[in-house]
């Protein structure tokens, strides 16, 4: 009989914990999670903190926190920033002000009503609107004395109109997408699977309930998920979706490990 070590045994229980997902579970014991916690603004740090302490006592540490730079930012605030940094969080960018122009055209007009409402900010917008998007958001981190993030988040992960080539031409090194993450220098993408809970109303919890559902029964065939957090997803209706998620057997790691990633 093989004997469990104290880790693999800590594996066993926890996954024993987390009803409907124990098997998945405990096949991902090597499982690793990159955990970010979205729309990071002035007028919610209330609730970033309460997920952070949620986090915390899933023993997920250093999520990767998603800034929207083009607020109102107080200096408190962004010291704030700073000391979440110094604790471990990663920064990444996050579009400027995550709102959205006006469709101008059929894809995001359906984007928008699907998936996006008024947030998709790089939709409707040419791509030399969104490469200076992109090139304003960093500028931001580094006029604020942050190092700049290597990660960088559309709003709704909806790049928009902007090519392999043009991507050259921006400062991060890595821009998540709804399907992965693309390294922007390497021309490569990296397919990773994600897990969503931002559901307030019954029909987006009704489809990310079956989308979690089918991710979780495929997590044996990847070594890697991504488990996305919207600020609010820990009072709205999927979460205890959420926390389940947080208990899966795995290692959190942050974003900037992927460059390491063959
Ligand atoms: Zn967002």
């Amino acid at each position: 009989m093989n004997a469990l070590s104290q880790a693999d045994a800590t594996v066993v229980i926890r996954a024993s914990r987390v009803n409907g997902w124990t098997e998945a579970a405990a096949n991902a014991a090597q499982l690793r999670a990159l955990v970010s916690i979205h729309d990071v603004m002035p007028s919610n740090l209330q609730q970033i903190t309460e997920l952070l302490e949620i986090c915390a006592r899933h023993n997920i540490r250093h999520p990767t926190l998603l800034v929207v730079p083009g607020l109102d930012w107080s200096d408190q605030q962004i010291e704030q920033l700073h000391q979440w940094q110094r604790a471990g969080c990663e920064l990444a960018g996050h579009g400027w002000v995550h709102r959205c122009r006006h469709p101008t055209n059929l894809s995001h007009r359906v984007h928008s009503l699907v998936l996006s409402r008024d947030v998709a900010e790089h939709l409707s917008r040419s791509s030399a609107e969104v490469l200076e998007l992109m090139s304003r958001c960093a500028r931001w981190f580094e006029k604020h004395d942050f190092e700049l993030p290597k990660l960088y988040v559309p709003p709704a992960w909806a790049l928009g109109k902007v090519s392999a080539n043009e991507l050259l031409r921006q400062p991060f090194s890595m821009i998540e997408t709804i399907s992965g993450v693309t390294f922007a220098h390497q021309r490569r993408q990296l397919r990773l699977p994600l897990l969503g809970f931002e559901a307030d109303n019954q029909l987006r919890r009704v489809c990310l309930t079956s989308w979690n559902r089918l991710i979780r029964c495929n997590l044996r065939k990847t070594s890697c998920v991504r488990i996305s957090i919207h600020p609010n997803d820990h009072r709205l209706l999927l979460a205890d979706d959420l926390c389940r998620s947080l208990q899966l057997p795995m290692q959190p790691i942050r974003y900037d490990a992927l460059l390491g990633f063959k």
